[in-house]
């Protein structure tokens, strides 16, 4: 679609889309408040969620989803008595879900003992034959001060993992891309209760494009949708994510455009039809940066494809709904951007030489590719084309010459 650009931005960011949850709240009383997040006040990794039911009343804790519980107490242990919970959901990168529900109040929970080498072995080998079968929002404990909060206040440390290892520990709000839809307002029932820490988006373009002197309109605005010549996809090293084996590596066409990696890759590429279009004085590929499962911290390089990527007409895997790894196309591989992406903010990529190679014939267009620097759990995803919020998807930006 070209159109010229109005600069109409709608104010309502990733957060304000609809998205069905993995996990609920660990309990059910409306009474009960977040007291310490992913992070502790000084920044340090807690690595887990507390709650509390203020002062400090004890409160009914609830699966967070189906599963196979069992509860483990140990005098000496941080966690006192808490339950294991093993979900049917597998990370993308790790294993099997894991919740641990900790400090339970001594003899609450109705759930099966074992001492905790019994659990690990247990999970190793897959088997949870007399562990006890739960539902989401089913009763397994009440919150208490065992372990840990022994000198402390009541509350419930939440925390989950992939298979069932201490590194492996998530942030509960990023499993399956619930961090995308922190809550606006925070606070909704079936959400998280507590805003994340970021910054509220900022959806203007910070340079080039919209108002200018007299009001003219000085800008063309490419954006993709489907069946038209421009695309973008992300594609990784791994993981298929094609629900039918762990490799090779795939990826997805799906609302985001991923980059980065957690010792895997993500690439991201994109194209827009330029066909017709003006030489530039400037032109730029802005895309918006909605989330980061891990750090944020992430610097990017602009490669140039040297071949078509159509996944839909081509490619050697399973099928042709991603881009297989093997796929993607060979690249001249380009500099460093200048800039890291901000989350929730737009990332202008100045593409004007590569794109007036384009419109002047020097190359074919086969778009962008879009490389991380690291793979340390560094992250920008961004919004694709086919994002269900039409104001946060990528465009091309050109400024005539
Ligand atoms: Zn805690």
């Amino acid at each position: 679609m070209k159109r010229t650009l109005t600069l109409v931005l709608a104010l309502c960011a990733a957060p304000c889309l609809a998205q069905q949850h993995f996990l609920t709240l660990p309990y059910g009383s409306g009474e009960v408040v977040l007291t310490s997040g992913w992070f502790y006040d000084d920044g340090t990794l807690h690595r887990g969620i507390d709650y509390a039911f203020p002062p400090a009343e004890p409160f009914e804790v609830r699966a967070t989803a189906e599963g196979y519980v069992v509860a483990v107490y140990d005098e000496l242990s941080d966690f006192g008595e808490f339950v294991v919970q093993v979900h049917n959901e597998v990370g993308p990168l790790c294993g099997r879900r894991i919740s641990l529900y900790a400090h339970l109040e001594r003899g609450t929970t109705t759930v099966p003992f074992k001492n905790l080498s019994e659990v690990r072995n247990d999970i190793t080998s897959e088997d949870f034959a007399d562990w006890q079968t739960v539902s989401q929002g089913d009763l397994i404990g009440v919150a208490g001060r065992t372990g840990l909060a022994r000198e402390g206040r009541i509350h419930l440390h939440y925390e989950v993992n992939c298979g069932g290892y201490a590194e492996n520990k998530s942030d509960p709000y990023d499993i399956y891309d619930t961090s995308v839809h922190y809550p606006e307002p925070c606070g909704s029932e079936h959400l998280w209760t507590e805003c994340p820490p970021v910054q509220p988006p900022n959806t203007s373009f910070p340079t080039g494009c919209g108002a200018s002197p007299g009001g003219i309109i000085t800008c063309i605005l490419v954006e993709n949708e489907p069946g038209e010549v421009g695309k973008d996809i992300w594609v990784t090293s791994t993981y298929a994510y094609d629900g039918v084996d762990f490799t090779p590596g795939g990826g997805l066409n799906d609302h985001e455009l991923r980059t980065g990696g957690f010792s895997d890759w993500y690439y991201a590429l994109l194209q827009f039809n330029t066909e017709g279009l003006p030489r530039a004085k400037q032109a730029w590929v802005a895309v918006f940066f909605v989330r980061s499962p891990g750090s944020f911290n992430q610097l990017l390089y602009l490669d140039r494809p040297l071949e078509d990527w159509d996944w839909r007409v081509s490619g050697t895997g399973r099928d042709r709904e991603r881009l297989w790894w093997v796929d993607r196309p060979d690249v001249q591989v380009g500099s460093r951007l200048p800039d890291r992406p901000l989350l929730n903010e737009w990332f202008l990529v100045d593409i004007t030489a590569l794109y007036n190679d384009w419109v002047g014939g020097a190359y074919p267009n086969y778009g962008i590719q879009l490389r991380p620097h690291g793979n340390g759990n560094q992250w920008a995803i961004f919004a694709s084309s086919n994002n269900a919020d039409e104001s946060l998807r990528p465009r091309l930006i050109v400024v005539p010459e």
